[in-house]
């Protein structure tokens, strides 16, 4: 069994790079990537509790991007794990979400909220966010609920919301390739646009691959993705998404009730890929 496509807790799973090692181990899975958001940090912790649990341990990344102004997550995959160029700009996109945070936490402020930058942060960790001040918002009494958080707050459109900068998936991409890896689109059932501009777009720049394997997806889904691959000439990867207790119905290496069965050629083709010249 393989799963490539799973977060830890230095992003927004619940487990530790210890427990989601033995979490694969107890499953059965043999090659696993941890994809955190923007982050190496779960990833660097797992190198040696995966060398000695026996666990294949892919070096992985999920990257929050935007195309056309909308949300794209890309994967990217190291079967050589990458250097300090691209890891230095991974710390760039980290600061800039701390930064948008500081600066949301201000705002908050100046429309009388007592909200600290902290506060959300004890909630979001790595991966903080709306949504984790919208929590702190509701625990205070600020909003009736969530929605109201974002209605009049935090949507794009609201009174406190602040831009952050966010690389295009172009971008995304490029980098990837250049520092060795694999590009694949993340969960593409959740992309705005057609499938098929996004890979006739990107292609040429270097994505290689796509997720057609997803907790998310249809039986018929996953078909389609993988016929398109063919058509394109690019990889497949698969993962299950697993947050752990975030997302307590999605399973490591088997998904939602067991919809999700990914060949182990899916591995072994992005391994491979380290031999190429
Ligand atoms: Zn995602
Ligand atoms: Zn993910």
């Amino acid at each position: 069994m393989i799963d490539l496509h799973t977060h830890s807790n230095h992003s927004d799973g619940s487990l530790s790079p210890r427990e989601l090692i033995e979490e694969a181990v107890r499953a059965g899975v043999e090659v696993l990537s941890i994809t955190d958001h923007d982050s190496f940090a779960g990833y660097d912790r797992a190198v040696p509790i995966a060398r000695a649990a026996g666990v294949e341990l892919l070096c992985g990344i999920e990257l929050s991007t935007k195309l056309d102004g909308r949300s794209v997550h890309l994967l990217g995959y190291f079967p050589v794990a990458p250097g300090d160029g691209f890891r230095a700009w991974v710390s760039e996109l980290q600061i800039t979400r701390r930064e948008r945070n500081v600066r949301l936490a201000a705002r908050l402020h100046e429309l009388g909220f007592d909200i600290r930058v902290e506060e959300a942060e004890a909630l979001g960790r790595g991966m903080t966010g709306r949504p984790h001040f919208a929590k702190v918002m509701l625990d205070k009494g600020y909003v009736k609920n969530l929605r109201h958080a974002f209605d009049e707050y935090l949507d794009e459109s609201a009174k406190a919301y602040v831009h952050r900068l966010e690389p295009s998936l172009e971008e995304g991409v490029k980098r990837i390739r250049e520092a060795g890896g694999i590009a694949s689109v993340a969960h593409p059932s959740r992309l705005h646009g057609r499938l098929e501009d996004v890979l006739e777009r990107m292609r040429p720049l270097g994505l290689e691959a796509l997720e057609a394997y997803h907790s998310d997806h249809e039986p018929g889904q996953t078909s389609q993705y993988l016929q398109l691959a063919q058509r394109y000439g690019m990889k497949v990867t698969g993962g299950s998404d697993y947050h752990g207790a975030m997302k307590p119905e999605v399973r490591l290496g088997t998904g939602h009730n067991n919809n999700l069965a990914i060949p182990r050629a899916v591995a072994d083709a992005l391994l491979a890929h380290s031999t190429r010249t």
